[in-house]
Order: C-alpha cells, then sequence, then structure tokens
C-alpha cells in the first residue's frame, strides 16, 4: 500500500481526506511523524503556500508529500481575502473578525460573486503536481447557520439558497472546493503510474 503525508495536523480535513481517498492508500498525517514544526506559508499565492509546505516536509521526510491551501476570492473585492483568508483582519485568525472585514469592505456592492479556492500540492517521485477545486456563490450580507467554519456562514454556494453553515457537513462536503480538489488527487494517485512518472490530472 502507497504511505503518503497529508501536510497538516488539521483532524477535519484528515477525515474529509480519508472518506475520499478509502483504504487504497495510507494517509500520515504530521503527528504520526512526529513533526511539529511551524511550516512556512508565506507566498502570495495559494499555489504557492501549498508548494511551500509541500516541499518543505518533502525535504524532512523524502516520501509522497501533499499539503493544501484554500481562500475565498470575492469578485468586487477583486479576489481578496484570496491567499490571506486566515488571517484577513489579523494574525489571531478569528472568524467573526474576518466576516466583519469582508462584509465591511463590500458594503452595499450589488456584485456578491465569491468562490472558495483550493488548491493541493503533490510531490511525488520528486515531481511536483497541483489540483484545484473551486466552488462559486456569493457572498450574503448577514450571518446564517451554525455549522461549518470560517466564512461558511456568509457564503451561499450556486444552485440554492442555503449558506454552507446551514447544510448539515456532510452535505457542505459532497461539493466543496476542498472535495473537489481532493477527488482530482484521488483520481490522479489511482491513474499514476511510477515508472513513467506520468498521471492523469
Ligand atoms: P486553509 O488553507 O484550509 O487553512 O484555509 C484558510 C482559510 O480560508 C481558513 O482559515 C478559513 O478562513 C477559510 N476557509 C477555508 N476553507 C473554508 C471553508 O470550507 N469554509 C469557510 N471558510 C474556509
Amino acid at each position: 500500500m502507497i504511505e503518503i503525508v497529508f501536510a497538516t495536523n488539521n483532524e477535519n480535513k484528515l477525515t474529509e481526506i480519508r472518506n475520499i481517498l478509502g483504504t487504497t492508500f495510507s494517509l500520515l498525517c504530521l503527528g504520526d511523524l512526529k513533526i511539529y514544526d511551524d511550516i512556512p506559508e508565506n507566498e502570495p499565492t495559494l499555489e504557492g503556500n501549498a508548494m511551500q509546505k509541500a516541499r518543505y516536509i518533502y525535504k524532512m521526510v523524502n516520501i509522497p508529500v501533499f499539503a493544501d491551501d484554500t481562500g475565498l476570492e470575492i469578485e468586487s473585492l477583486n479576489g481578496l481575502p484570496g491567499v490571506n483568508s486566515a488571517r484577513f483582519a489579523g494574525e489571531d485568525k478569528n472568524s467573526d473578525s474576518n466576516i466583519d472585514k469582508v462584509l465591511k469592505m463590500m458594503g452595499t456592492s450589488v456584485n456578491r460573486g465569491a468562490r472558495f479556492r483550493t488548491v493541493i500540492a503533490l510531490i511525488l517521485d520528486g515531481s511536483e503536481f497541483t489540483f484545484e477545486g473551486t466552488v462559486k456563490g456569493r457572498i450574503i450580507t448577514e450571518r446564517r447557520g451554525r455549522e461549518g467554519f470560517g466564512y461558511d456562514p456568509v457564503f451561499v454556494p450556486d444552485g440554492g439558497d442555503l449558506t454552507f453553515a446551514e447544510m448539515p457537513l456532510n452535505e457542505k462536503n459532497m461539493i466543496s472546493h476542498r472535495a473537489k480538489a481532493f477527488e482530482k488527487l484521488r483520481e490522479f494517485l489511482l491513474h499514476y503510474n511510477h515508472k513513467d512518472n506520468k498521471g492523469a490530472i
């Protein structure tokens, strides 16, 4: 069975990816490898950050590694908060303050379009690959719902009227940006051919 490291210690993400990858792979997290470093994440793009994290861990363990990075990209704010989504309102990564800041900056703007975007960077046999998952939707003017995390209470994905925070978690996880990116990773890994270093993205 292929051993692969997910460069995270976030239990929710681990559960989500374990459900998607199934039992085909032996998935390790940083805690399993006793890695407790504060991994640098200071690139200006989601792609850069995800790859920076994957490279950092790959150098330490030299087995297949992937890392992810996600941002909320709001049209009327030219893609903000983007790569700064976690720390948009400050270093304490407070979701409530982040939402307040977004709502304040958007004001009464009629263009409410936004998307979540997840990038996964994978290093396998020394080669680097990236996978992207997005979900489009809109930012509403007031919070609704108690599920989920981050910007979920103000994000309504296209095709319905419920915010991510009003959906049961398993429903959100079926259509989320992260699920789509993880699904692409799964497809790639299933068809990966170690000999010629080719997969199907
Ligand atoms: P990360 O790269 O997964 O740590 O995500 C960075 C930041 O994006 C988080 O701290 C959240 O503010 C936001 N974010 C990521 N995924 C979601 C989501 O599924 N719902 C709401 N906010 C999210």
